[in-house]
């Protein structure tokens, strides 16, 4: 669960690129000062840590090898490079790779997905989605540590409401270690303090993190069924209803005047709006509110309860759309039939290392030829957009690809 919708690996290869500035920022001095200046934080915390039941023990174990992290400085204030229009959001976030990855998972996991569907009833397809959303299921937990990186944001946040948000995560994060459901250097996460497979930050965790093997511990890094069990819980507990789709893709009208507010199913068809393939809706009764990503000339949806649960996760309309998405892919269900108005289909991935190929040979700088488009890629895409007078927007599409080839 995060607060910002920089979750997915798009964001954090935006993120990325802010790393090489991050350290050489303050010089030596400061970073001396500030290290001192945070020993005192950590002994003003103590007492509020105490009063939650932290021992000294758990106490200073936590803090042992943590030191004020400027680089979590940095990426809090670091505003992203690329803004993502829902297409390439969607084609990026919902992508090939993703599907097959989560089907396999969907094979692998069956037993515990079983009875994690009939305790929580909650879709098993929505708590993998964002399992592979969040951390591409499990390969990326993130590697800071979370006291570390919630210690420092108390410190030195950009404001005295982070700064007061960030401490209360810390305390959190602390009677998590005093109850053993982990051990310190087991407690990594993200860099704003998301934690584990499905990336809880710690208040969350408190009130949603479920011991679902039964060994007592609720085991969100190391412990798979824990981890999904979790996030079913939080679904849950957020409104989720088993059986239910998070929305529907829809037709508009011509000249449909009324696009806001909350309406049942049926007043949207009175208006004319229809569901893609024409099909009535099941529950006519149900609440919806109408969603365009990218104006009138794309696709168009009609979000419900569901869908509602699902942006509890991330506050972003985006966000919710790529998890109802690709757990509808993930179940067999196709693409969304409207085309995007731009136009975007995303690069498959011998193209996209081709265009790596043909900007290297170029003389840009993309590092490895991998079909991963990173930031360095989108640099690079945006450098040779301008040396073509083409709007440099860093995006890599079949047009930039063909130009690429003319040129060779
Ligand atoms: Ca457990």
């Amino acid at each position: 669960m995060r607060r910002l919708p920089q979750s997915s690996l798009l964001m954090r290869a935006v993120i990325f690129s802010a790393l090489a500035f991050a350290i050489g920022n303050l010089g030596i001095a400061e970073t001396a000062s500030a290290n001192s200046g945070f020993k005192r934080f950590q002994e003003k915390i103590w007492p509020a840590a105490k009063k939650r039941g932290v021992s000294r023990a758990t106490f200073d174990k936590a803090f042992k090898d943590v030191k004020f992290n400027p680089e979590v400085l940095k990426k809090d204030s670091h505003q992203p490079e690329f803004k993502w229009p829902a297409s390439h959001y969607i084609a990026l976030t919902v992508s090939d790779t993703r599907i097959e990855k989560g089907t396999e998972m969907l094979e692998k996991h069956k037993d515990v997905l079983d009875r994690i569907e009939k305790r929580f009833k909650v879709d098993r397809h929505v708590v993998l989605a964002i399992w592979g959303m969040e951390t591409s299921f499990g390969q990326r937990l993130g590697t800071y540590s979370i006291v570390e990186a919630t210690a420092t944001l108390a410190y030195k946040g950009k404001s005295a409401k982070r700064r007061a948000r960030f401490r209360s995560e810390l305390l959190t994060a602390l009677t998590i270690l005093e109850r053993g459901d982990t051990a310190a250097e087991r407690m990594t996460g993200s860099w704003a303090g998301a934690m584990g497979h499905t990336q809880f930050m710690p208040d969350t965790y408190r009130r949603f993190a479920a011991d679902f093997d039964g060994d007592g511990r609720r085991d969100i890094w190391d412990n798979i069924p824990d981890a999904l069990a979790s996030t079913a819980n939080f679904l849950k507990k957020n409104g989720y209803v088993f059986g239910q789709t998070w929305g529907y893709e829809v037709k508009l009208p011509r000249g449909l005047r009324t696009t806001s507010g909350s309406r049942s199913l049926k007043a949207w068809s009175a208006k004319g709006v229809k569901r893609i393939g024409g099909k009535a809706f099941p529950r006519p009764g149900d609440k919806a509110t109408l969603y365009m990503p990218s104006g009138r000339k794309g696709p168009a949806f009609l979000l419900v309860r569901n869908f509602r649960a699902i942006r509890r996760y991330n506050p972003a309309n985006k966000y919710a759309l790529a998890i109802g998405h690709l757990s509808d892919r993930m179940r067999g269900f196709p693409e969304f039939v409207q085309p995007w108005p731009d136009g975007f289909r995303p690069l498959a991935g011998e193209q996209r290392k081709e265009l790596q190929t043909l900007l290297a040979k170029k003389g840009y700088d993309i590092g490895e030829i991998d079909g991963v488009l990173g930031s360095r890629t989108r640099r690079a895409v945006k450098a040779y957009q301008q040396t073509k007078g083409l709007k440099a927007d860093g995006f890599a599409t079949l047009a930039i690809l063909k130009k690429l080839r003319e040129d060779g």
